[in-house]
């Protein structure tokens, strides 16, 4: 049996951060594939016949007990190089949700990982949604790897997309794999830091992992003439800005290990996985409320870090998911939630881990479990086993949608008090209130639309209650104080609120409004949220 340190060493817990359609769906697949959890890719891209690849997980998850779910995906490796009697990698892959179901919930995801991928599309570069995860990362200390994807296709040069990065976020590109081949004519990657050239071939449809050759730089040059030689001169020049790896950087947040990939292909999907398990780092210690570092081999405490709601009203089913910090989870035990004190049974846990019920008891920190019926978790959240800890509340994130609620009658008024309370405090939704439109029209402030959603159907389905949402002309918020909030108040295109937490926020319709007021007004306090404690 291995002890819970031995588990910790070999765990990596990460999230992709990236725009919709930059390919996150289709490196799942990609990793999947090369973890030999799925024979064979293809389904994210729509080939005709193949099963959808969330049921081959599931197939996968009956015959080997791999524990998966939609928010997050476990998976063993074993890096090129690691010898057979090695235990395997543990990867834990949390899935960010984008398109529509971009939300708080996006952001409290990387409350839970220690490591983030920033997968970027080579020919759109940076783009709204990456920027905005990415805020998120460095303001945790969330070190990440650069992965720039589609190299397939036609798209920006290496060194544009380097610049870029550096020049907009001030992260520095440290590119441990360059590639040979411009963009749309992906032949392979020069290994920085060994100089040995790895070529890819293509299998058909990319539903198969692509067969590598690994040569030297002479045996390279002979094979790509030009393409190796302008590869390996750009890479000296990276090296001369000092744009090598150094972990301490990494980890820092400083730089970004880069890769460039087809996750479409195949190509350059093991250089991220092997990537991420020499570099990324292992499950810490987390810092409790009162300043202690509860450490991963310390006795079972775990965050919940994102709570789902069944929407339907013959349906109340809670599913939290926690992630563990510290100790080992059995399935079964009996927990504490520090905000009540209360026991917790978790004999439910399993329902999540997988199809496979009785080959998953166990997990570690770093692991992800859904739990049942949890009615009483909320995100934020911390459960343990002796001795007590308790772990700071996740923080609220910038919202940039805005609307007002109201209940279509006036006479189910408490129900709607009530409903907005329990959802308030669930971090539903955050709420916004002012003197001016009263108790009775809260405003709430999301980050995704989708938010809203949820509320008016909860409110529905468990508090009986009918609302309407007036979307509000306000765009984006920032955090002021008292002694700013009356000039604040006087001005067009703004209002000022208190949120649940206390904290004051300003709305501004536009940022030319929010622009111009800190022109004409430098005195006043406006800070941005990213996120705020
Ligand atoms: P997501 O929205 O980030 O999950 O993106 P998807 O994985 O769904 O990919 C969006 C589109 O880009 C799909 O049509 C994919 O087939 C395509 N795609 C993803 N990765 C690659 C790649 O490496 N090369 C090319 N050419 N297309 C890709």
């Amino acid at each position: 049996m291995s002890s819970v340190a031995d588990e910790v060493k070999r765990r990596r817990t990460f999230a992709i951060i990236s725009h919709p359609d930059a390919g996150k769906s289709t490196m799942t697949e990609a990793l999947a594939l090369h973890a030999r959890m799925i024979s064979e890719a293809g389904a994210i891209h729509g080939k005709a016949g193949r099963k959808s690849t969330v049921s081959d997980w599931m197939e996968m998850e009956k015959a080997r007990g791999i524990s998966v779910s939609s928010t997050a995906l476990q998976f063993n490796y074993t890096p090129a190089g690691w010898s057979d009697d090695d235990e395997p990698a543990v990867i834990n892959l949390v899935d960010t949700p984008g398109h529509a179901d971009f939300s708080e919930d996006t952001y409290r995801v990387l409350t839970a990982v220690d490591a983030a991928v920033m997968l970027i599309d080579a020919a759109k570069g940076l783009e709204p949604q990456t920027l905005k995860l990415f805020q998120v990362c460095r303001h945790r200390g969330i070190p990440v790897i650069t992965v720039i994807n589609k190299w397939d296709r036609p798209g920006q040069t290496p060194l544009e997309l380097i610049d870029e990065i550096s020049e907009r976020i001030g992260l520095t590109p440290t590119p441990l794999y360059f590639p040979v081949g411009i963009a749309g004519d992906f032949r392979g990657l020069l290994d920085r830091r060994t100089g040995r050239y790895i070529h890819f071939t293509r299998t058909a449809g990319g539903a198969k992992i692509a067969p590598e050759e690994i040569m030297d730089a002479e045996a390279a040059a002979a094979r790509e003439g030009d393409e190796w030689v302008a590869a390996s001169e750009e890479s000296a020049l990276l090296t001369e800005m000092g744009q090598d790896h150094d972990q301490e950087l990494f980890l820092a947040g400083e730089t970004s290990p880069m890769i460039f990939s087809s996750a479409m292909l195949n190509f350059g999907v093991r250089q991220l996985l092997e990537t991420l398990v020499e570099l990324a780092p292992a499950p810490a210690g987390r810092t409790d409320l009162d300043g202690t570092v509860r450490e991963p081999t310390d006795p079972f405490s775990a965050v919940v870090f994102k709570v789902q709601a069944g929407m339907d009203a013959s349906h109340r089913d809670r599913l939290a998911y926690m992630r563990i910090v510290s100790g080992e989870f059995e399935r079964g035990m009996v927990v504490t939630h520090a905000q009540t004190g209360k026991p917790f049974a978790t004999k439910y846990a399993q329902a999540v881990f997988g199809r496979d019920r009785s080959t998953v008891d166990t997990a570690y920190p770093g692991d992800v479990v859904g739990l049942v019926n949890a009615t009483a978790l909320a995100p934020g959240d911390t459960l343990f086993n002796d001795p007590r800890v308790q772990f700071p509340p996740i923080p609220s994130f910038a919202p940039e949608h805005f609307s007002s609620l109201r209940a279509t009658t006036a006479d189910k008024y408490k129900q709607f008090r009530k409903g907005m309370d329990q959802l308030d405090s669930e971090g539903v939704v955050q709420v916004l209130r002012n003197d001016l439109r009263g108790d009775a029209s809260p405003v709430l402030a999301a980050v995704g639309p989708m938010q809203f959603e949820v509320v008016t159907a909860r409110l529905k389905s468990e508090f009986n209650v009918d609302t309407v949402i007036d979307p509000l002309g306000y765009t984006l918020a920032r955090r002021t104080d008292a002694e700013s909030a009356d000039e604040l108040n006087r001005q067009r295109g703004v209002e000022v609120f208190t949120r649940t937490d206390g904290a004051l926020l300003a709305l501004f319709s536009d940022k030319w409004r929010l622009q111009y007021i800190e022109k004409e007004h430098p005195d006043l306090t406006l800070e941005p949220l990213v996120a705020t404690a």
